[in-house]
C-alpha cells in the first residue's frame, strides 16, 4: 500500500511517499516559501540511484498549489512513484495539538476537522496550516483516506498528578489549561524501536529527543507517564531559542520592570532564551564549536542544557521506580557524543554509564553507547516521525 505523509507548517510543506512493503520510502520532499515569488520545492527520489535530488524555484501561491505539485511529482511518469492519484490509498497529517480530544490517531471527518479547528487555541501557529494541510489534502486527493496523528497523543496516558498544574481550577475547567506535551510521536517512534530491540514491552524507559525544541518523556511499558513539555512546548530542557523551566515569578519581574507586553514576553521566551540567549547562537554545532575554542558562555550554555537533562533523568528514575533504558534521539541527541557524556557523568550509582569508546564512534542506525555490564542501556536511536505517521495511518486504514 502507498501512503502519504504530509506536514504542513504555515509557508511550507514537507511530504513522503511510502510503500508500506518494508517500510520504502519512494520520494520526500519539501515545499518552502509558500506565498512568495520565490519558492522552492525540493524532493529526492529514494530509489533512483544517482542524480536523484531535484530544487526548483517558482511561485507558489498557497498550500492548494503546492499540494497540487506535490501530486505533480509522484504522477510524472520519470519519478516512476504511482501511475494514477488513485494508488495513494491514505494521506497521514501531522497535527500538532490534539489536546484531551485525540488520545489516539483518529481518520478524518468533518468533525474531527472542526476538533482540530477549536484546538487552534492551544497552538495557535500549528494547528491552523495542520488543518488547511488537510483540506487541501482532501481536494487534491479526494479518492484517498485522510488520517491525523498527533504530536500530544503519546502523552495523553499520563496521570492528573503529572499534567495538573496547581492554579486555580476553572482555569483548566474552561480553558483545558494543563500539560500535554508535544513530539509525542517520536517519542513514541523511539519507545518502539526500544521495545523491539530490546526485545521487551515491559521497560521503564527515559526517551530524550535534542533536536531544535527539546523534550524528555518517562514511559512505563510503552505508555508515557510524564514529559517535560507542558501547555505549550516552552516547558522543560533547554532548548535552541527557548529556555525551558523557569521560574513563573521571573516573568512577572520583568514585565513590571521593562513594562513589557505579552506579546514581547512571548517573542523573548519563543525566540531569543535557551542556547540563544546564553551564547547568540542556536544551532548546537556552532555552540560546540565555541566551546572548543574556550569560549566561557559557550561552556556555560552547554552546561545549563546538560544539567536540565541530567536533573529530568533523575526526576523520571523517581516517578518510574527504576530504570531500564536511556533514549537519545533527534539532531543533538543522535550527533552530540558530547552532550550525551555530560547528561549521564555522574549517574553511576542510577546503574547509567556511558562507554567512551561507543560514545564516540559515529555510526547509522540503533546503537548501544552503555557500558556492557550496565544495568540501564543508554541507546541512540535515530527518530523518523514520518515512518511513525505512515505506520500510525497504515494501521488505522487497514
Ligand atoms: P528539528 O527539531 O528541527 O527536527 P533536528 O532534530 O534536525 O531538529 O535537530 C537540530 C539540531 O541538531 C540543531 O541544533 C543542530 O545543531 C543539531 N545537530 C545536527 N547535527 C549535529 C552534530 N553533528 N553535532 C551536534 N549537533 C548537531
Amino acid at each position: 500500500m502507498k501512503l502519504l505523509v504530509i506536514n504542513a507548517g504555515s509557508s511550507s510543506v514537507k511530504f513522503q511517499v511510502f510503500e508500506m512493503i518494508n517500510d520504502l520510502v519512494l520520494v520526500s520532499g519539501l515545499i518552502e516559501k509558500i506565498g512568495e515569488e520565490t519558492s522552492e520545492i525540493k524532493f529526492e527520489l529514494e530509489n533512483s540511484g544517482k542524480n536523484n535530488s531535484v530544487r526548483v524555484v517558482e511561485p507558489i501561491k498557497n498550500h492548494k498549489e503546492a499540494l497540487q505539485k506535490v501530486a505533480g511529482i509522484l504522477l510524472d511518469k520519470e519519478n516512476q512513484i504511482i501511475e494514477k492519484k488513485e494508488e495513494i490509498k491514505a494521506v497521514g497529517h501531522r497535527v500538532v495539538h490534539g489536546g484531551e480530544k485525540f488520545k489516539e490517531t483518529a481518520i478524518i471527518n468533518d468533525e474531527v476537522k472542526e476538533m482540530i479547528n477549536e484546538l487552534s487555541s492551544l497552538a495557535p501557529l500549528h494547528n491552523p496550516p495542520n488543518l488547511q494541510g488537510i483540506v487541501v489534502a482532501t481536494e487534491v486527493f479526494p479518492q484517498a483516506k485522510q488520517v491525523a496523528v498527533f504530536d500530544t497523543a503519546f502523552h495523553q496516558t499520563m496521570p492528573a498528578k503529572a499534567y495538573r498544574y496547581a492554579i486555580p481550577n476553572k482555569f483548566y475547567e474552561e480553558f483545558g489549561v494543563r500539560a500535554y506535551g508535544m513530539h509525542g510521536t517520536s517519542h513514541r517512534y523511539v519507545t518502539k524501536e526500544t521495545a523491539k530491540f530490546l526485545k521487551s514491552d515491559k521497560l521503564k524507559l527515559i526517551t530524550i529527543h535534542l533536536g531544535n525544541g527539546c523534550s524528555m518523556a518517562a514511559v512505563r511499558d510503552g505508555k508515557c507517564v510524564d514529559t517535560t513539555m507542558g501547555l505549550t512546548p516552552l516547558a522543560g530542557l533547554v532548548m535552541g531559542t527557548r529556555g525551558g523551566d523557569i521560574d513563573p515569578g521571573v516573568l512577572i519581574h520583568l514585565g513590571k520592570k521593562y513594562n513589557l507586553s505579552v506579546s514581547e514576553i512571548d517573542k523573548i521566551l519563543n525566540k531569543e532564551s535557551g542556547l540563544k540567549g546564553l551564547t547568540g547562537l542556536n544551532d548546537m554545532r556552532d555552540v560546540l564549536e565555541l566551546k572548543e575554542k574556550g569560549d566561557v558562555k559557550a561552556k556555560l550554555a552547554l552546561d545549563v542544557y546538560t544539567y536540565r537533562i541530567k536533573k529530568y533523568i533523575g526526576s523520571y528514575a523517581a516517578i518510574l521506580g527504576g530504570l531500564d533504558a536511556i533514549v537519545f534521539t533527534a539532531g543533538v541527541g543522535e550527533n552530540s557524543a558530547y552532550v550525551r557524556e555530560a547528561s549521564c557523568e555522574g549517574l553511576e550509582f542510577l546503574g547509567i554509564s556511558i562507554d567512551p569508546s561507543k560514545n564516540d564512534k559515529r555510526a547509522k542506525g540503533i546503537r548501544v553507547i552503555s557500558e556492557d555490564e550496565n544495568r540501564v542501556k543508554v541507546l541512540v536511536i535515530p527518530t523518523n516521525e514520518e515512518l511513525e505517521i505512515a505506520r500510525q495511518t497504515f494501521s488505522i486504514v487497514q
